[in-house]
C-alpha cells in the first residue's frame, strides 16, 4: 500500500509566512491565524489518511458499475462520503446563505490539495459540484439559487458540467444539442453528451447537470449556446424530489485511469431544463465554472503526484542497490540506499522543487480570486491571465513528476502492487480534460495577453520588477533574484515576439503558444520560488520558525532556480524561430 503524509507544514508556510492571510486585510480571513489553519489541515488530513487514500487503489481495482441504468461506485465510497459530508468539507468555502461556512477559497484549495492527494477519482464527485455550484450562485436567479444551492452545498445532491459531445470537445461551435422553448418558460434539452465526469452515481439523492445547448435564435457557433439546469429528478415546489426526468446514462466510459470516477455517456431525450443565465450567454456562464476548474485541475495535476513523489523518496531511502560513488554510506550492508546516487537525489529534488512550487503558485491563485470576489479587479485580471498557465503547466509538470516517482522504483514501478503505476495513469487526464493543455496555450497566447489591452501581464511584469528591485541587494539576490530577472526578460522578449510577428503571421504565434505556456510557468514557479526565500530567510534572521525546515526551503528553491528556471532560455529559443520549422512540411509529408 502506498503512504501518503499530508504536507500541513508546507501549506502553513505557505499560507502565513508568504501570504500572510491573516494580515491580507481581506473580509473574513482575519481569523485566519496559523493555529486556525493548522487544525483545518490535521482534520483534513486525518479524513485524507484514515479514509481516502485507503479506498484510492479499491476505487482504481473496482472501478464503478452500470446496473440497471444506474451506477455503482466502489465499495467504501458511499461512507466516505457520508464521512466528507458530515465533516462540513464540502461547504467548507461555499456562502453561509446556503449553508456554507463562508471559509475563504484558499482554504478550500488547501484542503482540496490534501483530498486529490489521498484519492483523486473520489474528490471529483464533490468538485464538480463545487463547480456546478458556483455556476448557479454566480448566475442563477433567487429561486434557482434556494431550490438547488442548500443541497449542492451539503452534497445531498451532486453537479456535473456537460459540454463535451461525440464530434467536438474542444469546438464548442459545433455542438448539437438542441433546446425547444416551452409554454411554462422551461425548454426540453434532447441532444448525447460524452465523457461526463461523475454524470451518476449511488452517492446522492440527485444529480444536477448544467448542459450546454442551442435554443432557437441564437446563431452560428458558440454565440448561439445556452446554459440549462437539468436535474436527474425533478424537484417539486415544496423542494421535495419528483419524478425522473429525461436523462439517462448510455453508457459507461473505460479508461486509462480514475476508475473511481464515473465517466458517462448522457443521453438527453426531451429531458426538462431551465435556462441559467442569460439565453444565448451559455458561455459565458460556463466559463465561471471553467476558470474555477481550471484551477482545480491544475491543482489536481500537481497534487496527485505528491503521494507518488513521497513514496519515491520512502523507496529511495529503503532499496539499496550499488554503492555510493564517494565511498560506502552503508558498509555493514550489501550495497547503499538508492538515495545515495546523485542521478536519483536529481530525480528527487526536480519532484520536491516543483511540487512545493506548485502549491505556492496554486494558493497564491486562490489567494488572488478571494481578492477577485472582493472587488479587486486587478487580482482578477492577473488570476485570469495566469489559469492557463496553471492548468497547463501544472498538469504538464504534474504528470511529468508522477512519471519521474515511478522511474525510482526501476521496474517495480510498472507493476500494480507498489501503487505508482496508478499516480501516472491518474494524472495523464489532466493534461486533457477542461481543455486540453494545447489548448490552454492558445488561449494563454491568442485571448489572454492582449486581454483588456495587455494590461494584466503589464501587470505581471511590473509586479515581478517591483518584487526584484525590492530586494536587489539583499542576501538572496544572487541565487533568487537574478536568475528571476534574467527569465522574466526571457517571457517578456517572448511577447514581444509575439505582438511584433503574431499579426503579420498567426502561425508564428502559435507554433510558439506551448513553449510560452511553459516558459510562463517557470518565470510564476521562480517568482514564487523567491517570495518564498524572502520568507526562509525572514524567518531565519529572526530566529523565528523551524530552522531545517527554511534552510531545506532555501536549498530546495536554489535547486529550482539552478536547474529549471534556464529552461526559459531554451523556450524563447524555440519561440524565436517561428513557424517555419514547425510549419515547413506539407500534411503529406506526414
Ligand atoms: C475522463 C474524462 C473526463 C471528462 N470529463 C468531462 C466532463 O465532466 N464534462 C465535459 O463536458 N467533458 C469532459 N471531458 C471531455 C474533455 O474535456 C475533452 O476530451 C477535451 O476538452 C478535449 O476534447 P476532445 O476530446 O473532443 O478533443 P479535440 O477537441 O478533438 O482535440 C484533439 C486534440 O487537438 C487539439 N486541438 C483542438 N483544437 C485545436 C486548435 N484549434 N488548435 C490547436 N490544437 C487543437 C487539442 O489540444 C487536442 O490535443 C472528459 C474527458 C475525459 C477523458
Amino acid at each position: 500500500m502506498t503512504i501518503y503524509n499530508p504536507p500541513v507544514r508546507d501549506m502553513q508556510f505557505a499560507l502565513h509566512d508568504v501570504l500572510k492571510l491573516s494580515r491580507s486585510g481581506l473580509p473574513g480571513h482575519e481569523d485566519l491565524d496559523p493555529d486556525f489553519t493548522e487544525a483545518i489541515l490535521d482534520a483534513a488530513g486525518k479524513l485524507a489518511v484514515e479514509v481516502l487514500a485507503p479506498l484510492n487503489a479499491v476505487g482504481d481495482r473496482q472501478g464503478c458499475r452500470l446496473e440497471n441504468g444506474v451506477v455503482r461506485t466502489p465499495d467504501g465510497f458511499d461512507k466516505a462520503f457520508r464521512a466528507m459530508k458530515d465533516g462540513g468539507w464540502t461547504a467548507l468555502d461555499c456562502d453561509p446563505e446556503y449553508g456554507g461556512q463562508g471559509m475563504p477559497y484558499v482554504m478550500g484549495v488547501a484542503t482540496g490539495e490534501i483530498f486529490v492527494s489521498a484519492n483523486m477519482a473520489f474528490n471529483m464527485y464533490q468538485g464538480l459540484t463545487h463547480g456546478a455550484y458556483s455556476a448557479i450562485h454566480a448566475h442563477g436567479t433567487d429561486a434557482q439559487k434556494q431550490t438547488y444551492l442548500p443541497k449542492m452545498v451539503s452534497c445531498d445532491w451532486t453537479g456535473t458540467m456537460n459540454l463535451t459531445e461525440p464530434h467536438c470537445g474542444t469546438d464548442l461551435g459545433l455542438l448539437r444539442t438542441k433546446a425547444e422553448p416551452q409554454d411554462d418558460g422551461s425548454y426540453r434539452i434532447t441532444g448525447q453528451k460524452i465523457f461526463i465526469s461523475a454524470g451518476d452515481h449511488d452517492l446522492a439523492e440527485n444529480v444536477i447537470h448544467l448542459v450546454l445547448a442551442k435554443a432557437p435564435g441564437g446563431g452560428e457557433g458558440t454565440k448561439g449556446i445556452s446554459l440549462f439546469i437539468v436535474p436527474k429528478f425533478l424537484v417539486n415546489a415544496d423542494g421535495s424530489l419528483g419524478e425522473r426526468n429525461g436523462v439517462s446514462v448510455g453508457a459507461l466510459e473505460h479508461k486509462m485511469g480514475i476508475h473511481g470516477n464515473s465517466t458517462c455517456v448522457m443521453n438527453y431525450d426531451g429531458a426538462r431544463g431551465w435556462l441559467l443565465g442569460d439565453l444565448h450567454k451559455g458561455m459565458r456562464a460556463m466559463f465561471t465554472m471553467m476558470n474555477e476548474a481550471r484551477l482545480g485541475v491544475g491543482l489536481q495535476g500537481y497534487a496527485c503526484a505528491v503521494p507518488a513523489y513521497q513514496n519515491a523518496v520512502a523507496y529511495a531511502k529503503d532499496r539499496v542497490q550499488g554503492r555510493a560513488v564517494t565511498g560506502a554510506a552503508n558498509p555493514q550492508g550489501a550495497a547503499d540506499p538508492l538515495i545515495v546516487h546523485p542521478d536519483i537525489r536529481r530525480s528527487l529534488m526536480d519532484q520536491k522543487s516543483f511540487l512545493e512550487g506548485a502549491r505556492m503558485l496554486t494558493l497564491w491563485g486562490a489567494h488572488m480570486i478571494d481578492k477577485g470576489h472582493n472587488g479587486d479587479a486587478d487580482a482578477e485580471g492577473l488570476v485570469s491571465l495566469l489559469t492557463p498557465v496553471i492548468k497547463g503547466f501544472l498538469t504538464d509538470k504534474g504528470f511529468e513528476t508522477t512519471v519521474l516517482a515511478q522511474q525510482v522504483f526501476g521496474g517495480h514501478g510498472y507493476i500494480e502492487e507498489w501503487g505508482m503505476s496508478q499516480f501516472v495513469r491518474d494524472a495523464r487526464i489532466t493534461m486533457i480534460y477542461e481543455g486540453a493543455n494545447g489548448v490552454q496555450a492558445l488561449d494563454l497566447v491568442g485571448r489572454k495577453l492582449a486581454q483588456d489591452g495587455g494590461r494584466h501581464v503589464v501587470a505581471f511584469f511590473d509586479m515581478v520588477k517591483s518584487f526584484c528591485k525590492e530586494h536587489g541587494d539583499s542576501a538572496i539576490t544572487d541565487d533568487f533574484i537574478s536568475p528571476l530577472k534574467a527569465a522574466s526578460k526571457d517571457l517578456q522578449t517572448a511577447a514581444m515576439f509575439f505582438m511584433e510577428r503574431g499579426m503579420k503571421n498567426p502561425d508564428d504565434a502559435l507554433s510558439g503558444s506551448y513553449d510560452f505556456m511553459h516558459l510562463f510557468g517557470h518565470v510564476a514557479l521562480g517568482f514564487m520560488w523567491a517570495q518564498m526565500a524572502v520568507a526562509a530567510r525572514t524567518a531565519l534572521d529572526a530566529g523565528t520558525g523551524d530552522a531545517a525546515f527554511l534552510k531545506t526551503k532555501l536549498a530546495t528553491g536554489r535547486y529550482y532556480m539552478k536547474r529549471q528556471l534556464p529552461m526559459t532560455g531554451t523556450h524563447l529559443a524555440r519561440i524565436q524561430s517561428g513557424a517555419a520549422p514547425v510549419m515547413e512540411l506539407e500534411a503529406e509529408a506526414f
